[in-house]
């Protein structure tokens, strides 16, 4: 069943929810319109940069159920939030999502929700491509690293760049449009970029290159695997004619136009170029943690709400009292003198 939404996701203004509330807006007069909402800490990869080899998960009842996740997505809808990201962890390996992403079409056909889209790494994409398409999903973040089979197993270390390879394939076929997401990696993947960038353009894809961000102690040292984009942009524009767009996706990227593609190129650099300014954007992760900034520990418990009532109401609060405490911007730093991250959570917590 293709559901089609009430209004043109990418330019229409959203219509307001049934049961619509205030919107949250932060003290700062930004108003919270994306949520990035982590549904797993579990992944069937472990990228280096990511996580470390043997990691210790979440047990099942600290989750929110996709019921409670459900709950909790449509209350922010009701405040005003128009677009949703759902991500992990690998979100596609949470048993049943597709039920989540069925339920949350409703929104999306009731134009409400402007967008409803995932960040995922591309292994299970060749089994649910089409049905994320019918459900209304326009746009999927594939994260990919490398083009070289052997490089993506070293990075990833237990991924399988086939299925990946597959999981585009069928995204494009079914009529996705698909963002690439590649961590520029110093002297890991930083001679594949024009490589990736031919490559994702040839084939109609945007490609966003990310800066390591210092989340959660990992196995190796990210001082060393740091990239400033600044430096790969300064390099790319002795080959390339890259001019600024005012394109928003609503997330942090900058981005240009490569005149010889023709593609698009986003730098998401949190390091070298403040992004917290325009910051519309608050992340749950998958116990219900509200953090108000990717880059400070302040968080709120919704998961408590959720589950002492039926009504919304102590959620509600729950949510007011957070957007409230909203910080102006984020405290990374990325020296030798700093060895330990700057938040201790990982990106697959808190939901990348
Ligand atoms: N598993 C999915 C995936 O890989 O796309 C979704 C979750 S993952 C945490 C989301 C994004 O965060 C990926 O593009 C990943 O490359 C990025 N990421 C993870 N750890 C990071 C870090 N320390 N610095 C920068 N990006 C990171
Ligand atoms: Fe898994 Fe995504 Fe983290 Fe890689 S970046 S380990 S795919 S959650």
């Amino acid at each position: 069943m293709t559901i089609a939404p009430a209004i043109d996701q990418a330019s229409s203004e959203p219509v307001p929810a049934p049961g619509a509330r205030a919107p949250l807006v932060d003290p700062f007069g930004r108003k919270i319109s994306y949520v990035r909402i982590s549904v797993t800490d579990r992944c069937d990869m472990r990228c280096v940069y990511c996580m470390s080899e043997d990691m210790n998960f979440l047990p099942k009842h600290d989750l929110l159920t996709l019921e409670e996740l459900d709950r909790l997505c449509s209350a922010l809808i009701a405040r005003g939030v128009t677009k949703l990201r759902i991500t992990g962890g690998e979100p596609l390996v949470r048993r049943n999502i597709m039920s989540l992403f069925r339920a949350l079409s409703r929104h999306l056909a009731s134009g409400a929700l402007g967008e409803l889209t995932l960040t995922t790494n591309g292994t299970q994409l060749a089994q649910y491509a089409s049905e994320l398409a019918a459900v209304g999903v326009r746009r999927v973040n594939v994260s990919l690293d490398t083009l070289d089979p052997e490089k993506f197993r070293a990075i990833t270390r237990w991924g399988d760049h086939v299925k990946v390879m597959a999981g585009i394939d069928a995204a494009l076929a079914a009529g996705l449009e698909v963002k690439v997401n590649m961590v520029a990696l110093a002297s890991v993947n930083e001679n594949e970029i024009v490589p990736m960038l031919e490559w994702a353009h040839g084939r109609g894809m945007d490609l966003t290159l990310i800066e390591v961000m210092p989340l959660g102690r990992i196995d190796e040292d990210r001082v060393d695997q740091f990239l400033p984009l600044s430096l790969v942009e300064a390099r790319l524009r002795d080959r390339y004619t890259l001019e600024a767009l005012d394109h928003r996706t609503g997330g942090p990227a900058r981005y240009v136009r490569v005149g010889e593609t023709g593609g698009r190129l986003g730098f998401i650099t949190p390091l070298t170029h403040n992004f917290c300014e325009g910051c519309n954007r608050v992340r749950v992760t998958c116990t219900g943690t509200l953090y108000m900034c990717l880059g400070q520990d302040d968080a709120a418990d919704l998961r408590a709400p959720l589950r002492a009532s039926a009504s919304d109401e102590l959620l509600h609060g729950a949510l007011e009292e957070a957007i409230a405490r909203k910080p102006k911007g984020h405290d990374f730093v990325m020296e030798r003198s700093h060895p330990a991250p700057a938040v201790a959570r990982h990106m697959s917590v808190t939901g990348g």
